[in-house]
């Protein structure tokens, strides 16, 4: 039921971004001698890829964590660090444009792109939905949000690491297999408490549509996105729609997230009395980069969490799993 179109406010977002894009600070760039440099986008895949390269590598993000990375332009800055990067991970599907065509300008002789999103899915799987509407020709880019493309990303990056540096092989396996059992674990421990809702309330009415391939392969539903792809507010008469269909639908709660904060579902939360959940993040790790908690496999128990625990269900296989994260060394820039 694809009843709420997408509406906008990425305007704002959108412009914000830039002008902190502008901001950024210039993060150092790592010769330590004989170590490859590697080069990522968004901070989860920085999270996957740290910890498949483990600290043989030195791992450098690009897009600062609660930035929007929709409309994230890198500041000439970041020219430097991909003209001396050994490999430069994007999650592709078209979201990280600017920064690709920044590589691909700059790049050193020898070095590679690798798209993970594009490895990982075939185009005829791709999602165009209300966000991400077919017309624009750029699909919903979020493959990261659900387990099994992480671990598709997680087998594509030990592959592209062992033929920039053969010699790291058996540590890059054995990394990518402890990366495969967790999020296997995070998989297996969703799957489990997500029983404790009824089909019918697994519905999800999201800001942002980052859910919508999880959605797809754990079998919940994707009833709207609020945010629009024309980067526009909400008319006054769509958020009348929304709250109509809301209280038609009959749903638990709306979700909103961390890096677009939304007045909107705010107001129609207040208006028909459903609760208005604002925590998912599709690409903001929690914690502060170092801590245990800053990694794709917190991130995306916190989700789950926030999802089944605001529609009513319980978590106790993803609360007690023990994820056995440590702290990374790769560099996220704020
Ligand atoms: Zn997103």
């Amino acid at each position: 039921m694809r009843l709420v179109k997408t509406l906008g406010i990425c305007a704002i977002f959108g412009l914000f971004a830039v002008s902190l894009g502008g901001c950024t600070k210039t993060v150092a760039i790592d010769d330590s001698a004989g170590k490859l440099l590697v080069a990522t986008t968004v901070s989860p895949i920085t999270s996957i890829v740290s910890q498949i390269a483990g600290d043989r590598v030195s791992v450098q993000g690009i897009v600062p964590e609660g930035v929007n990375s929709h409309t994230f332009e890198p500041p000439p800055s970041t020219a430097k660090l991909l003209s001396k990067a050994d490999l430069i991970f994007v999650n592709g599907l078209k979201l990280e444009d600017p920064t690709k065509d920044m590589a691909a300008a700059n790049m050193k002789s020898g070095a590679r792109i690798v798209e993970l999103g594009n490895q990982s899915i075939a185009k005829s799987d791709w999602i165009f939905d209300f966000s991400f509407p077919a017309k624009d020709g750029k699909p919903n880019p979020h493959l990261w949000t659900d387990p099994i493309y992480a671990i598709k990303y997680a087998k594509t990056v030990r592959n592209a690491l062992i033929v920039a540096d053969p010699e790291g092989k058996s540590l890059y396996e054995k990394n990518y297999a402890d990366f495969e059992q967790v999020a296997t674990l995070v998989s297996d421990s969703l799957k489990s408490d997500q029983k404790s809702l009824p089909l019918a309330s697994r519905t999800l009415l999201t800001y942002h549509d980052a859910y919508a391939y999880f959605s797809r392969d754990y079998g919940w539903n994707v009833i709207g996105a609020i945010q629009p792809s024309n980067f526009e507010d909400p008319t006054p008469k769509e958020i009348a729609r929304l709250i109509d269909q809301v209280r038609a639908l009959k749903v638990e709660a709306i979700f909103g997230s961390e890096v677009f904060p939304s007045k909107v579902l705010e107001e129609i939360g207040n208006e028909t009395g459903v609760r208005y959940v604002d925590t998912l993040r599709d690409d903001d790790l929690l914690g502060e980069p170092g801590q245990p908690e800053h990694s794709w496999q917190a991130l995306m128990r916190s989700n789950y969490v926030t999802m089944i625990e605001a529609l009513g269900g319980s978590c106790p296989a993803l609360k007690s799993l023990n994820l056995e994260i440590k702290g990374d060394s790769a560099i996220y820039p704020q």
